[in-house]
């Protein structure tokens, strides 16, 4: 089929955001009530070798874009994903029907991070990445403004709540014909 002419099974979401603002967190329990698919990049990126090796300045994988959008195709066509990944900018534009970015304020952040066994310049350049919204002025350069939507990250009120929100949108959500 060409693209755009089958119905989709439901929404596609990218719930995008600095390490630790929840976005695996949110995405599982919003997978789980909405029963879309979480695809979490990070892990089949691991599993499927979608990288070109180890960075050990910025101690994480290289992924590969290219491997990584081949990989998803198929299933970004079928639609009703929740696509978890800290980057945006790489993927089709077409994919999503909404771009969700998470933002956790830096202190809480940082006690996160630091739980998480982040130290020295890993630490610091996520928190710098909070703190100037990157993932934000990303998601805004990258989708239509319209779909896209910052929702904050502090506490498990606020995971409540914005999986309540998100799960509403998917219900109400109707494939364009
Ligand atoms: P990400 O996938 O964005 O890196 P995670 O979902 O793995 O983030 O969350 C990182 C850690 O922070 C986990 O221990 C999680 O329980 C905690 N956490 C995430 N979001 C919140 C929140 N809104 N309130 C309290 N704890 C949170
Ligand atoms: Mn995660």
């Amino acid at each position: 089929a060409q693209n755009g002419s089958v119905r989709k099974r439901g929404p596609n979401i990218l719930l995008t955001g600095t390490p630790g603002t929840g976005k695996t967190t949110t995405s599982s329990a919003l997978a789980e009530a909405t029963q879309l698919r979480h695809i979490i990049v990070g892990d089949l990126v691991k599993e499927k070798n979608l990288h070109d090796g180890w960075d050990d300045q910025l101690d994480c994988y290289l992924i590969n874009e290219d491997l990584v959008c081949d990989e998803l195709e198929d299933l970004m066509e079928e639609g009703g994903n929740i696509v978890d990944y800290h980057g945006c900018d790489f993927f089709p534009e077409r994919w999503f029907d909404r771009v969700v970015v998470l933002q956790t304020d830096n202190t809480v952040l940082y006690d996160r991070l630091s739980r998480r066994g982040y130290t020295g310049s890993k630490l610091s350049n996520n928190i710098e990445c909070e703190i100037f919204q990157v993932l934000l002025q990303e998601a805004k350069e990258s989708y239509p403004e319209d779909i896209v939507v910052a929702l904050k990250s502090d506490t498990i009120e606020d995971i409540t709540r914005n999986v309540a929100s998100l799960t509403d949108w998917v219900g109400s959500w109707h494939p364009a014909s």
